[in-house]
């Protein structure tokens, strides 16, 4: 069987897994959802845009004759991540997920747990305090309601309207970031709560690290929950279940 992979990426995971097939000459394609302006080079041919729902998904796996799919979309992508469980099922086409584990609180943490982001929200309910807000510029019209706190916005491109709420000032950067730059950054506009995804993996994590140097809370989100997959942390190892599936005539 000549395999034809498709990449859910939008991810560091999904570059790198993506070089790593390019380079074994295996033929994929990547597909981003196209939420952002300028998305990294990839080596393998893309396609850009969703699918449509489950049953688009299907249909693109059956007349692409697709043989694998790795989701190496970002851990909060869930609504993706779901899709690609149930359109595998259906087609029976083998589905892994290439993924990192979720951050764990540790010495020095001072973490508040919640399950979402309507529950950050929520929790924000509070006197106005300066929050570094982490979420992505997706999921900021969930804190419109609380317009009280000033708000430090790091994202990938500017809000596609402007956030519901006043006393905010955007940062433009993709990173990488690194511990000291995070930690003068929060000095410098004297955050007093980082709010953060548990997204996992060692790119956003210097936030997190800053935030502990400094004593400071941050709020944590839970990641959402999904049904049962095969999950693996390692170019390598994906490339070993692509190996072993084709081997095994899967
Ligand atoms: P989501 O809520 O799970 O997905 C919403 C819809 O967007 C999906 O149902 C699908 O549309 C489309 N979609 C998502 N990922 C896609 C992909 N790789 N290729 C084609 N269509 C895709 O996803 P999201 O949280 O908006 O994330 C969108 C993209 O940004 C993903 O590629 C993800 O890896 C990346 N990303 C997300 C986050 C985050 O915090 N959520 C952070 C960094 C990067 P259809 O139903 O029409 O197929």
């Amino acid at each position: 069987m000549q395999p034809n992979l498709l990449i859910l990426g939008g991810t560091t995971e999904a570059t790198a897994i993506s070089r790593a097939v390019a380079a074994a000459g295996l033929k994929a394609t990547v597909s981003l959802a196209g939420r952002v302006e300028r998305p990294a080079s990839q080596p393998v041919p893309r396609r850009i845009g969703g699918f449509g729902g489950i049953t688009g998904l299907a249909e693109y796996l059956r007349v692409h004759r697709i043989t694998h799919v790795i989701d190496a979309t970002h851990p909060f992508a869930a609504r993706m991540s779901r899709n690609a469980i149930a359109a595998c099922a259906q087609t029976s086409i083998p589905l892994v997920a290439f993924t990192r584990p979720g951050w764990t609180e540790a010495a020095g943490d001072h973490w508040q747990r919640v399950v979402n982001i309507n529950a950050a929200a929520t929790s924000l309910a509070c006197p106005p305090r300066r929050v570094m807000l982490a979420v992505g510029r997706m999921h900021l019209d969930a804190f419109a309601r609380n317009p009280q706190h000033f708000y430090l916005l790091r994202l990938v491109d500017e809000p596609e309207t402007p956030p519901a709420f006043p006393n905010h000032h955007v940062l433009l950067s993709r990173g990488p970031f690194s511990v000291e730059n995070d930690q003068a950054l929060m000095q410098e506009f004297a955050i007093e709560l980082v709010v953060s995804k548990n997204s996992g993996g060692t790119g956003a994590f210097a936030k997190i690290a800053a935030a502990r140097a400094l004593a400071l809370p941050v709020l944590m989100i839970d990641r959402p929950s999904l049904p049962n997959r095969t999950e693996l942390f390692g170019v390598q190892e994906v490339l070993d279940w692509i190996h072993g599936a084709i081997d095994r005539g899967v």
